[in-house]
C-alpha cells in the first residue's frame, strides 16, 4: 500500500474493528492500518462483528454496509444499543440517502468507495478527534472531587478549593475517564502516556 506518511502515524493500542466482507479490502484496509500503528481486529459479518465488538471492545469500527447476513445498520443499531464507539462507514453506495441513514442510526463519519488510504486515515482521526474521551467526558465529579477536562481543572465538591495534578497524572486521568468499565493493563497505560 502506498500513501503513508509519518503524520499518517498513531499512538500504538488504538484499536480498530474491520467489518468488511471482501477479503480484498478487509486485507488491505488491515495491512494499511497495522503498518499505521493501529491494533486490528476483523469480522467478515454483521453477527461476527457484534460478538468481537463486545470482546475486544474497539476504540473505534470501520463497517462496511453491504454484509452478508445483515445489513450494516443493523450492526450500527446493535451497537448504539450499548456502545458509543465511533462508527465510520465504509460503503460502495453512493445515493447521500444511505449517508444520511447511516448517520442518522448512529454512524460518526463515512467514506465511499472507492476511497484512498490517506482519506480513509484522514476520516479515521477527524472521527476519534471528534469522538475522543476529551469530547466525551468534559466535566465529571468523581467522589469529592469536581474534576473539569475542558480546563484541566481539580476541585473540592464541598468547597471550591483547587486541587493540583501533574501533567501525566491528567493524561492518566483523561484515559481511564474515556474507557469507563474497561480493564487497561499497566502496558497499555504506559504505552499510551
Ligand atoms: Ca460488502
Amino acid at each position: 500500500m502506498s500513501g503513508l506518511s509519518p503524520a499518517d502515524a498513531v499512538p500504538s493500542g488504538v484499536r480498530v474493528l474491520v467489518v468488511e466482507d471482501e477479503p480484498q479490502i478487509r486485507t488491505a484496509i488491515t495491512i494499511t492500518l497495522r503498518a499505521t500503528g493501529y491494533e486490528v481486529s476483523t469480522a467478515a459479518n454483521a453477527a461476527d462483528a457484534l460478538v468481537i465488538a463486545r470482546r475486544h471492545r474497539p476504540d473505534v469500527v470501520l463497517l462496511d454496509l453491504g454484509l452478508p447476513d445483515h445489513d450494516g445498520l443493523h450492526v450500527i443499531r446493535q451497537l448504539r444499543s450499548w456502545s458509543d464507539v465511533p462508527i465510520v462507514v465504509l460503503s460502495g453506495r453512493t445515493g447521500c440517502g444511505d449517508q444520511v441513514t447511516a448517520l442518522d442510526a448512529g454512524a460518526d463519519g463515512y467514506v465511499t468507495k472507492p476511497f484512498s488510504i490517506p482519506e480513509l486515515l484522514a476520516r479515521l482521526r477527524a472521527t476519534r478527534r471528534r469522538t475522543g474521551p476529551a469530547h466525551r467526558t468534559t466535566e465529571v465529579d468523581i467522589g469529592r472531587t469536581h474534576v473539569d477536562f475542558t480546563t484541566r481543572s481539580l476541585t473540592a465538591v464541598t468547597d471550591g478549593t483547587p486541587q493540583q495534578l501533574t501533567r501525566t497524572e491528567w493524561d492518566l486521568l483523561e484515559l481511564l475517564a474515556g474507557n469507563p468499565g474497561r480493564l487497561m493493563t499497566y502496558t497499555e497505560l504506559a504505552h499510551r502516556i
